[in-house]
């Protein structure tokens, strides 16, 4: 039960290629080539001396690294899904909704590659997560 061809399914899959290869750019850049463990370890000896000063800039180069973090793991996520088109039970199918396993049509997915829902049961999560 593919909903989508060959040609949207090989789009999907180098658009999330890019996006990852982005996002890597972007964390290592972030990290100035450092390892994430090297990162916190610098930020903890920063902190260490006298009366440790929060620092706005590294804090919101913080969240941002973060945020990317998630972003990347989403990515490669969605990117295995696509590849493992035999998933078997307990892994979703990449292209449908996790929660009514509603086919998220084309138009949606060109866009947001790593979405997991479609878009009633998305506003309905999001509700949710808000409450
Ligand atoms: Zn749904």
């Amino acid at each position: 039960m593919r909903h989508l061809t060959a040609g949207q399914h090989a789009l999907i899959e180098s658009a999330l290629l890019q996006q990852l290869h982005q996002l890597d750019r972007r964390l290592a850049e972030h990290l100035g080539g450092h390892t994430r463990a090297d990162h916190a370890r610098q930020v903890l000896q920063q902190d260490g001396d006298d009366a440790p000063q929060r620092e706005p800039e590294r804090e919101l180069d913080q969240a941002l690294t973060d945020r990317d973090t998630v972003a990347l793991g989403e990515v490669s996520a969605a990117l295995a899904r696509l590849r493992d088109t035999r998933a078997s039970t307990g892994s979703q199918r990449f292209g449908l909704c996790a929660d009514c396993d509603a086919e998220i049509p084309f138009d949606r997915l060109k866009l947001e590659p790593w979405a997991r829902r479609c878009v009633g049961c998305q506003s309905a999560h999001e509700r949710a997560g808000r409450a």
